[in-house]
C-alpha cells in the first residue's frame, strides 16, 4: 500500500480506535497482530458497484495486559456493518440438533421449572426460544433486526423488536417477572458496551439465575492458527482469564464450562451470581491453569502468533504464485467473512482467482469485498472449469471434496489455506 493512502485511511479511521479495555477499563497498548486495511466483511458490494470504494479500517489486535482480553484495535460502529447484513437462515438440521441440545442442557440446571422464564440476547429468528418452550418453561427473544424479530413472532416465539437495554429489561420483567436463563449465543464477543449488558443481565436475574453464553474460544485461535475468524464485527476473542476477570467485577461467577464443536472450537460458559449456589465445576479450575500454563499474561507468545500468522501468508501467496507461473487457473471456494480476512491479508486478487463459488444465492452477483473476486454460483464450475480450487470455506474442506461431482473435481489441486496451507489432489 502507498504510503499516502496509508496515511489516509490511518487519519479517516483514528476516530474508531479504542483507548481503553472493554473489560476493565486500562489503558489499551499498542497491537500485536496487524492484517492491515480490510473492509467490512459481511458487507459484499454488488458486481455493479466494483468501481466504488469501500469503507476499510485497520484489522488489528491488542491484548489487554490487566485482564488480558484480546480485542481489536478499531470498533467500527454497528450500524454500519449490520444494515447491509445478509440475512441466513438459522433452521439448517445443524442448528435445530444444536438448540434443541442447549435448550435442554440450561433447562436441566434450573432448580424448578415453575414459572420459569428464558430470555435470548440476539434471538435471530427465534429458534433457540422456540426450543426452550418445548422444555416447558416461557421464553422470550431479543432482538434488534426488524424483519428477523417479525420472522420470530409469525414463528409463534414472543419476541421484542430492541437492542438488550435497561428499558428491554424493565418490559420484561415488569410483563414477565425475572428470567432464570438468560442467554446470548455469538452476540457477546460482537457487542462494544458488555458492562452494560453485565448490568442488565445481573438487574433480569433472580439470585440464582443463570447466564450462558458461547464464543469462539482464543485458545482455539492461536492453538490452531484460525486467524481468519478475525474480522470487524468480532471484537473481543475471549478466554476464560479474561472472562473470569470480567464478571467478578459484576458480582457474577463463571461455574460451569462446555467446550462446544461449531464454530470451529467454541465455548459455552454458565455463569451465575456470585453465591447464587451452584457449585463451581472443577473444569473452571483447569481452563484457568490451563490458559496460565500457556502463557495467557506472556507476551512473547502474542508476538509469536503473529509471526505464524505472517509465515502462513508467504506459504499460501508461495503456493498461489507457483500455479499461476505454471499457466493454471485457480477458483474460490466459499465466500464466508473469513475469506474477506484471508483474501485481504494475503493480497489475493482477481489476478489469482478468477471467481469464487458460494451456494447461498444472496451472495452471487456479488463481490468479496476489498479484492472484488465475483461470487458465483457452483454451475461456474463446470461452465468455466479452472485447474486448481482455493476452499476459502476450509473448516468444510473434507465434506466439500466429498461432495463434489467427479467431474468437476477430476485432476483438480484443491489449496486448503489453515490450520497449515496445504495442497490435496
Ligand atoms: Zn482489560
Amino acid at each position: 500500500m502507498k504510503m499516502a493512502t496509508f496515511e489516509r485511511l490511518e487519519e479517516q479511521t483514528k476516530q474508531y480506535k479504542k483507548t481503553r479495555c472493554r473489560y476493565c477499563d486500562s489503558p489499551l497498548p499498542e497491537s500485536f497482530l496487524d492484517l492491515g486495511f480490510s473492509p467490512l466483511a459481511n458487507n459484499l458490494p454488488k458486481a455493479e458497484e466494483k468501481d466504488v470504494e469501500e469503507f476499510q479500517c485497520p484489522l488489528r489486535l491488542v491484548h489487554c495486559q490487566v485482564c488480558h482480553l484480546v480485542q481489536l484495535s478499531h470498533v467500527v460502529p454497528p450500524d454500519m456493518m449490520f444494515a447491509h447484513y445478509l440475512y441466513v437462515s438459522s433452521t439448517t438440521k445443524t442448528f435445530q440438533t444444536h438448540f434443541a441440545e442447549y435448550a435442554k442442557t440450561a433447562v436441566s440446571k434450573l432448580k424448578s421449572k415453575q414459572n420459569a422464564l428464558a430470555v435470548d440476547i440476539g434471538s435471530n429468528d427465534g429458534l433457540l426460544v422456540s426450543f426452550f418452550i418445548k422444555e416447558g418453561i416461557k421464553g422470550v427473544g431479543v432482538e434488534p433486526a426488524k424483519n428477523l424479530a417479525e420472522l420470530s413472532v409469525r414463528n409463534g416465539v414472543p419476541t421484542i423488536n430492541s437492542y438488550f437495554g435497561r428499558e428491554t429489561v424493565q418490559m420484561i420483567t415488569k410483563e414477565y417477572g425475572k428470567a432464570s436463563i438468560v442467554t446470548a449465543n455469538n452476540v457477546f464477543a460482537h457487542i462494544d458496551d458488555v458492562q452494560s449488558v453485565l448490568r442488565n443481565v445481573n438487574d433480569l436475574l433472580p439470585d440464582n439465575g443463570i447466564f450462558i453464553i458461547e464464543f469462539p474460544y482464543l485458545m482455539t485461535m492461536f492453538e490452531k492458527m484460525y486467524f481468519d475468524m478475525i474480522y470487524h464485527e468480532h471484537l473481543s476473542y475471549i478466554g476464560i482469564t479474561a472472562l473470569d476477570y470480567f464478571t467478578k467485577r459484576f458480582g457474577l461467577q463463571i461455574f460451569d464450562i462446555q467446550p462446544i464443536s461449531s464454530h470451529g472450537g467454541s465455548l459455552r460458559v454458565f455463569i451465575q451470581k456470585t453465591g447464587g449456589g451452584r457449585e463451581i465445576s472443577e473444569t473452571v479450575t483447569d481452563y484457568l491453569k490451563n490458559e496460565s500454563a500457556h502463557g495467557i499474561s506472556n507476551e512473547k507468545n502474542y508476538r509469536e502468533f503473529s509471526v505464524k500468522v505472517a509465515n502462513i501468508k508467504t506459504e499460501i501467496m508461495k503456493m498461489v504464485r507457483e500455479i499461476k507461473a505454471n499457466g493454471k487457473s485457480i477458483a474460490g471456494y466459499g465466500a464466508p467473512a473469513k475469506a474477506t480476512t484471508i483474501a485481504n491479508y494475503c493480497g489475493l486478487t482477481k489476478e489469482h482467482i478468477d471467481y469464487v463459488v458460494d451456494d447461498n444465492s444472496l451472495k452471487q452477483g456479488r463481490l468479496v469485498p476489498g479484492c472484488r473476486i465475483p461470487i458465483v454460483s457452483s454451475a461456474h464450475l463446470t461452465e468455466h472449469p479452472t485447474d486448481c480450487i482455493l476452499i476459502f470455506a476450509w473448516n468444510f474442506a473434507e465434506e466439500i471434496v466429498k461432495k463434489m461431482d467427479p467431474s468437476i473435481k477430476a485432476g483438480k489441486q484443491f489449496i486448503v489455506p489453515l490450520p497449515k496451507p496445504k495442497i490435496i489432489l
